[in-house]
């Protein structure tokens, strides 16, 4: 049966022109081609964008792929370089660091998971990390990257990517994609927002006096939270009792060495600092918690830390971790920061946009907004974020350091129930409490766990039927194969160049 057509969104409006605003535009233009639903983006001329959310995850080329998006002209107008994971340095103890891969470690082996039968070989005194058996670290630790043949698997197919780009950049060529596919730009601030007497958003009225009139409001006006927030009163769930960072500085440098194939994250006293290199120059920020630590002592750490000239003035950003009580609700969906925040610490937030906006477009609605449809997005957002909340927190929590009051503090904070339940059952025998909607595989749990120092009492009882010398040989040759494969390989930066002409 079809939904009458009275009844079929005509017209969506979009608010905001950041990343979310104009992901949102470019998605919706290319699901709704061909409908016949028209799609406006109004963006204020007098409110910036952050202007920071530089490192993403793989899931931002499937997106790519599927607006069908050349990577390789994306990669040339956005200054982009490629990502193969993080490098955690200080993080558990100063002087150490661990990585946090992109794609999967190892395979099954006797039909068990490769990591239990790592897990016993360290236990007899195996000298190497999980996350040594990734292609990806063993490319980003010498500087290398490469994009397989899929037809031709060989020892780096278990290997994924992501980017680092320019926010201005990849805000401006989406526009260019999304008004090529019909998408109407408006540049006017919002002053009001006009609600029906059923609670649904009917109009905007821009500071020109016009008034834009839609079906359906996308809300990415950022941490304004226009119209989710402010219109229909939306409140946002503080998530700070577990996530407690609020503040950053970010500042951009030039480029004095060869730029690295992945993002950093080096902790420091009262947070953490990242590092993300682009072609042109390196992104820099120092994300702290107020209650500890000032913004002059901030600026101070990025600045004694940061190397290469500034090319712009460190600029503080103040946020407040949470999600929003219901990122879906009546007519509008709050897509980016009017939704919530995480924080930037495993690049999260760009992945959530296109999530949030693809499985908008997987449940698409009629003009009433049928509320089951509703429950059943957010209740499924909700876990996501949860999600990633847990393996956000399990990042500080079993930190070793005591150099602070800030990492002092997290020895007797409360961790969520979700995150205690998991750590529980890990740490019997390395088993993990999977979810399906998590956006974080088992192999990146297992190399956060290791890189935190969390290891299981014992391994995988069924690991005892694998013939353990055997298994030792294979990785031993599995680790000199993958050497040797990474050797022949081009470097990162030549790579890029390589792609850009
Ligand atoms: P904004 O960029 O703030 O855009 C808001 C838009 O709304 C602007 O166009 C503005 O003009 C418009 N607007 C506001 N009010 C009105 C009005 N009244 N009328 C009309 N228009 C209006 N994410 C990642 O994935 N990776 C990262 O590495 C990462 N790092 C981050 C680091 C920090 C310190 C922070 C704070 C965030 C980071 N993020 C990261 C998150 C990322 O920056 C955001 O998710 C992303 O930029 C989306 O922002 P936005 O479009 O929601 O908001």
């Amino acid at each position: 049966m079809n939904i009458p057509d009275d009844n079929k969104i005509k017209k969506f409006v979009i608010v905001g022109g950041g990343t979310a605003g104009w992901f949102s535009a470019a998605i919706l233009a290319r699901a709704l081609l061909n409908t016949g639903c028209k799609i406006e983006l109004v963006e204020s001329p007098n409110v910036q964008t952050i202007g920071v959310g530089e490192a993403t995850i793989p899931s931002i080329i499937d997106t790519l792929n599927y607006l069908k998006i050349p990577l390789q002209e994306f990669i040339k107008e956005t200054n982009a370089t490629f990502k193969l994971g993080i490098k955690f340095t200080d993080w558990h103890t100063i002087g150490e660091h661990y990585w946090h891969q992109f794609g999967y470690v190892g395979g099954k082996i006797d039909n068990r998971p490769f990591y239990q039968h790592w897990l016993k070989y360290k236990m007899f005194g195996g000298k190497n990390k999980y996350t040594d058996f990734s292609p990806s670290v063993a490319m980003a630790k010498k500087n290398k990257f490469h994009i397989g043949d899929p037809n031709k698997p060989n020892n780096l197919t278990a290997s994924t990517y992501a980017f680092h780009f320019d926010a201005g950049l990849v805000a401006e060529y989406l526009t260019g994609y999304s008004t090529n596919n019909g998408v109407m730009h408006t540049k006017a601030h919002v002053r009001q927002t006009n609600l029906t007497n059923k609670g649904f958003i009917e109009s905007l009225t821009l500071d020109n006096g016009k008034v834009i009139q839609g079906d359906f409001f996308i809300d990415c006006t950022g941490q304004q939270a226009l119209l989710i927030e402010k219109a229909l009163k939306v409140d946002l769930e503080n998530w700070q009792e577990f996530l407690p960072v609020d503040r950053a500085i970010a500042v951009q440098t030039e480029n004095l060495q060869d730029y690295p194939p992945y993002t950093e994250s080096i902790a420091h006293k009262h947070g953490w600092r990242w590092k993300i290199p682009l072609q042109n120059r390196t992104g820099n920020g120092y994300v702290y918690c107020s209650e500890y630590c000032d913004d002059e002592t901030a600026k101070q750490v990025l600045q004694d830390n940061i190397v290469g000239e500034m090319l712009t003035e460190p600029r503080v950003i103040k946020f407040t971790t949470g999600k929003r009580d219901k990122i879906w609700f009546k007519n509008c969906l709050a897509v980016g920061l009017s939704s919530g925040f995480l924080e930037p610490l495993e690049s999260t937030s760009i992945s959530l946009i296109i999530k949030g906006v693809m499985d908008f477009v997987d449940s698409l609605p009629d003009k009433n907004c049928n509320q089951a449809t509703i429950d059943e997005y957010n209740r499924l957002m909700d876990i996501e974020y949860e999600c990633i909340r847990d393996f956000l927190v399990l990042h500080y929590c079993q930190s070793s350091r005591t150099d602070s009051n800030f990492w002092l503090m997290w020895k007797d904070r409360q961790i969520p129930d979700t995150l205690s339940k998991k750590l529980a059952l890990f740490q019997e025998q390395g088993r993990l409490i999977e979810n399906q909607l998590d956006l974080f595989t088992s192999d990146s749990w297992y190399a956060v766990l290791e890189g935190m120092g969390v290891f299981p009492k014992s391994y995988d009882p069924l690991i005892d039927a694998s013939n353990f010398s055997s298994i030792n040989d294979y990785f031993v040759k599995y680790l000199s194969d993958l050497d040797k494969s990474v050797d022949l390989l081009m470097s990162h930066e030549s790579f890029v160049k390589r792609v850009t002409g």
